[in-house]
């Protein structure tokens, strides 16, 4: 315990093991705690930290994982400049109100390389799963991981990753995991630009420009409400208006995913920077006739 302001606080839980980890979900199973779980790869932000402050709303204890996961990565992606802060980390952490982070090392998670693969499937043919081939597996993979070793009551994900909080949700229904998924809005900066690990590598320029990303989506979603096709609109807006290489932009129904889009819709893109790849979407209901 750590006096704080007058009041006793609990310090923040820094765990590296899954051996310390089975210690901490065995204590906290043994007082009939609920636990929350917010997976993260880190350099947190208030998008992560929204999650963990809903996580504490709901459950007793909160474990927020930090992990890199060199399994969502392709050949040619940002694994290894994908920014780290570990020290940032815990303090914010455990300001938003976690008790625990659970920070691996890769050789921890994957002592061995598995002969079983978990794939997402047909979820992974639209969207992000399109041009990053294999990355929902290597999502699938730890995060099936971290359901089994927290015992989480709940896991939290954002829905500014749309299509990852989609394949995740249909494989805990779809293989009974027992916990549950909860979704969190996707929090913004002031001028609409989705927080993102990823923004610090924008240039002046491009930062400047990536608010439109929002505002294409605005756009398009009152075309796509109003029964028209909001692609080419939102290609040409873009294309007037960020030096990023549009990378998709799609309508899709959600959580399936399919083309048949009447009812619950995703409108998403993703345009690559120079150094950072950005996405974004806006969930919507699109009436039938
Ligand atoms: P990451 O560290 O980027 O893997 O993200 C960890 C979790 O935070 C995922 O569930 C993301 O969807 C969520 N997240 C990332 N950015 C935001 C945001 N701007 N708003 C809400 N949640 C977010």
């Amino acid at each position: 315990m750590q006096l704080s302001s007058g009041k006793e606080r609990e310090v923040l839980r820094l765990i590296e093991t899954i051996e310390e980890l089975k210690q901490w979900v065995s204590e906290n199973k043994a007082t009939g705690a609920g636990i929350g779980l917010v997976p993260t790869m880190g350099f947190l932000h208030e998008g992560h930290m929204k999650l963990v402050e809903t996580a504490k709303r709901e459950n007793d204890v909160v474990l927020m994982s930090i992990f890199v996961n060199p399994a969502q990565f392709g050949p040619n992606e940002d694994f290894e400049r994908y920014p780290r802060d570990m020290e940032r980390d815990q303090e914010l952490a455990q300001t938003a109100g976690a008790d625990a982070i659970f920070a691996p090392s890769a050789g921890e998670i994957y002592p061995r390389e598995s002969a079983i693969v978990i794939s997402a499937g047909r979820l992974a043919d639209q969207l992000c799963g399109k041009s990053r081939p294999g990355h929902f597996d290597g999502v699938l993979k730890v995060v099936t991981k971290l359901f089994h070793l927290s015992e989480a009551d709940r896991a939290y994900f954002g829905q500014k990753d749309a299509q990852q909080l989609a394949i995740i949700e249909s494989l805990v229904e779809d293989f009974n995991f027992p916990l549950e998924i909860r979704r969190v809005e996707t929090v913004r900066e002031p001028d609409g630009l989705a927080k993102s690990s990823r923004n610090i590598y924008l240039t002046g320029q491009e930062r400047a420009e990536a608010p439109h990303l929002k505002k294409a989506l605005e756009m398009g979603k009152q075309l796509a409400i109003g029964g028209m096709d909001p692609i080419p609109a939102m290609t040409d807006y873009l294309g007037e208006n960020c030096s990023g290489t549009i990378d998709y932009i799609q309508l899709l129904s959600y959580p399936d995913l399919t083309e048949n889009v009447t009812g619950e819709a995703i409108l998403a893109l993703a345009v690559q920077f120079e150094k950072a790849r950005l996405i974004d979407n806006l969930l919507f209901t699109i009436k039938g006739n």
